[in-house]
């Protein structure tokens, strides 16, 4: 048998035990191979093309250093190699782009290659936000997953960040329970981008967040500042349409009149809705009716003893 020939059995008898996750697909034997080099051409479903046009030229360059001697294993393993020690390869076209157009100069993007992690530290003004997101091995298939490291915003806005964070992490990867008449079928979205885009863009927004009662930033300019108990008048609260309030301004908002048609958002118009206040507009009413009935009582009383 010949030079190609040979190699060509081994490499059958030893891709896929030495190199994990190979397949022989199909051979095509070059005229002056091995002196000249094998010319490598790498595609994926989910690594860029410009990451492959890299990795391809590099996996040349090696086999160029063993002219003459079989290169087709060492290419595989180098290029095996390259993804085992960048896995955040998979997800090189969204980081590039989270770096160049969506992050802002106080913005920052670490990648830790060795545990497949982003580390992301944004700030805006005072406030501070650390989180780590975790790149799974079958990235895009499986979402990223993600923690908070530190965060100097109140517990409020910190459970909203993370749990509207998993949540579009969740929607890139589920399709939807109740898919709407003739909507195009469910395909699975890279979930890092759109999970790291809305943390930049609200950690950077809710600090200039203004109270739809009173007008006034519902958070203090300074984090040692944030009332510490989430039922003190000044804490911020966050209703279902996504604007913020305070306690105070949306508690007395939602007890007092006009009860008719139920409470909107100042911001936005939509209908109030807060684990909170669960009350029907006619239950507040007749409360509101039996808190003035008690209040004509005590003046009545006031006045008799005058
Ligand atoms: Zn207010
Ligand atoms: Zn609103």
């Amino acid at each position: 048998m010949g030079f190609v020939e040979d190699e060509l059995q081994e490499i059958k008898a030893m891709v896929e035990k030495h190199i994990t996750g190979s397949k022989l697909e199909a051979c095509i034997p070059a005229m002056n191979y091995p002196a000249a080099n094998i010319l490598v051409e790498l595609k994926s479903r989910h690594i860029s093309q410009k990451l492959l046009d890299g990795l391809a030229n590099l996996s040349e360059k090696e086999a160029k250093k063993i002219l003459g001697k079989p290169q087709i294993l060492h290419v595989l393993k180098f290029v095996r190699n390259f993804i085992d020690e960048n896995p955040l390869c998979c997800c090189s076209e969204e980081i590039s782009e989270l770096k160049q157009k969506i992050a802002r100069p106080s913005d920052e993007i670490k990648l830790k290659q060795k545990t497949s992690s982003i580390l992301v530290i944004t700030m805006e003004g005072e406030y501070s936000c650390k989180y780590n997101i975790t790149v799974p091995e079958d990235y895009p298939d499986t979402r990223v997953s993600l923690t908070e490291v530190s965060s100097s915003y109140p517990p409020v806005v910190r459970r909203w960040l993370l749990a509207q964070a998993q949540e579009l992490a969740r929607q890139c990867v589920e399709p939807p329970t109740r898919c709407r008449p003739g909507a195009p079928p469910f395909v699975v979205k890279p979930s890092l981008l759109p999970v790291v885009k809305f943390l930049l863009e609200a950690v950077h927004s809710i600090p200039a967040a203004v109270c739809g009662v009173c007008c006034r930033t519902c958070l203090p300019p300074h984090p040692q500042d944030v009332p510490s108990s989430e039922d003190d008048p000044l804490s911020v609260e966050r209703v279902y349409c996504g604007h913020f309030y305070h306690h105070a301004c949306l508690d007395t908002y939602i007890k007092t009149p006009p009860f008719a048609g139920g409470k909107t958002c100042h911001s936005c118009s939509l209908k109030i809705y807060h684990d909170k206040w669960k009350l029907s507009p006619a239950l507040v009413e007749a409360r509101w009716a039996h808190k003035q009935a008690r209040q004509r009582e005590l003046d009545e009383a006031i006045d008799f003893f005058a």
